[in-house]
């Protein structure tokens, strides 16, 4: 008997006929003669509609409320769902994030998972049951409340159970068929990939790719999870996301060059104007930035003027970071001795990621020549040994996105199939 953790998003549950085409997949897998564990994501874009209203009674809610009124959105998904299978003649049991045991640091809205004891998971198997626990959601033992892992966070709550309960396999289903080489709501010549690599996934998720959510692939990761991400409209092979490290014999024999291109409209562009040419600088200004918690990305300085001996030095961080990092760089302005901060939130992110890169010369190249001859502005660049990414504005980044996959060889001949979902 295998043990089998399957993950469903919002689009595949979004409304009551969803539901029961989910719960009959769910009662086949049980009825094959697996053990079933399933995440569920709240209903459609409910999460996104919660916040909307959240935001409508106030500017700035609470962070405790605020996972108390987005946790009751995958309780109304676990509840409907196991009720659908009850009603299909199978054993289902519902549980909360706190009831299956995922224990949380007490970070509200970015809790991370500290441990994971699912003995009512457990026991529900052993009960024959099939385990529907919410996703998204876990509990703090310190403050004894509810807390939220963040955006996407279903795909951690499923991966985490596939670690703790020593699943066969975790299959995140969604609404497309598998990660492709773009997102094909940008890109309809996107093209399905069959095999990556958790670390190009990894850098495609930190790049914007939200198929996945990145820590979820650094929980599989680090935990030897293999994950199939496949869609939940069809019966289709998916994507497997394997872990190289964990077993060589998995890896291809040759890594691909490009596995894929992401794009980012979340983050913006601070810069800080006249900075003096000194030692420490950098130092001060990224030791204010860091205490307030904000994750930078990109960072450029430029060639300091002789004449003045003042340079600028230009970061990307995200949006929602950008008012707090503004603030905290203000208050310290005349210390530093700085000449002004600007801030620009019309930037986008394009990131081109492939294992292969690290063995072959040129990719920049190509990749700043498809720009170019698409008349588009590079305003940032960074790189690692995998990625390259760069900014554009924000207007032009998926038109930049369709160029740089064109230009790499990855347009498929056939377009792909979006089957749910709005895409916000
Ligand atoms: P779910 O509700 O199942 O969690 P998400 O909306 O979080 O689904 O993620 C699936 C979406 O991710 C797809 O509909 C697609 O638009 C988007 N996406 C972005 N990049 C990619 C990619 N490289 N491959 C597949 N989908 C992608
Ligand atoms: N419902 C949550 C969200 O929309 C978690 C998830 O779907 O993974 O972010
Ligand atoms: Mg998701």
């Amino acid at each position: 008997m295998s043990l089998i953790v399957q993950k469903f998003g919002g689009s595949s549950v979004a409304d009551a006929e969803s539901i029961k085409r989910v719960a009959k997949r769910i009662v086949e897998t049980r009825k094959a003669g697996n053990e079933v564990v399933v995440a569920v994501s709240a209903m459609g874009d409910t999460t996104d509609e919660l916040l909307d209203l959240a935001h409508q009674v106030t500017p700035i809610p609470a962070p405790r409320e605020l996972d108390m009124l987005l946790t009751a959105g995958e309780r109304i998904s676990m509840a409907l769902l196991a009720m659908s299978i009850r009603s299909m003649g199978h054993d289902a049991r519902s549980f909360t994030g706190s009831q299956a045991g995922m224990i949380t640091d007490a970070r509200h809205g970015q809790a991370r998972i500290v441990d994971v004891t699912p003995v009512r998971v457990r026991d529900a198997l052993d009960e024959g049951a099939i385990a529907i626990v919410a996703g998204f959601q876990g509990f703090n033992r310190g403050t004894g409340d509810i807390t939220t892992l963040g955006r996407g966070g279903s795909d951690t709550t499923a991966v985490a159970l596939a670690a703790a309960l020593h699943a066969d396999v975790c299959e995140i289903y969604t609404d497309v068929d598998g990660i492709f080489t773009a997102d094909p709501r940008v890109v309809p010549r996107a093209q399905k990939i069959d095999r990556i690599s958790s670390e190009e996934m990894l850098e495609l998720a930190a790049n914007g790719a939200k198929v996945l959510y990145i820590r979820a692939v650094e929980y599989a990761r680090r935990h030897g999870v293999t994950l199939h991400v496949r869609s939940s409209f069809n019966n289709n092979e998916g994507t497997i996301v394997y872990n190289p490290t964990e077993e060589n014999s998995e890896s291809p024999v040759e890594e691909p060059l490009i596995a894929g291109v992401a794009t980012d409209l979340s983050e913006a562009k601070i810069t800080v104007v006249g900075v003096p040419d000194i030692p420490g600088k950098a130092a001060q200004i990224f030791n204010i930035v860091a205490k307030t918690g904000a994750n930078i990305d990109m960072i450029v300085q430029n060639v300091s003027a002789a004449a003045t001996g003042l340079t600028d030095i230009s970061f990307t961080l995200p949006k929602s970071d950008g008012q707090t990092v503004l603030t905290a760089l203000t208050a310290e302005q005349t210390d530093v001795g700085f000449r002004g901060l600007q801030y620009d939130d019309q930037i986008g992110k394009l990131a081109l990621v492939g294992a292969g890169m690290r063995t072959n010369a040129g990719v920049s190249a190509k990749l700043f020549t498809a720009l170019y001859e698409a008349g588009i502005n590079i305003e940032m660049i960074s790189t690692s040994e995998i990625r390259i990414s760069v900014v554009t504005r924000a207007d032009t980044v998926n038109d930049a996105l369709r160029v740089v996959h064109t230009a790499f060889g990855l347009d498929a001949d056939d377009e792909a199939v979006v089957h749910g979902g709005t895409g916000r």
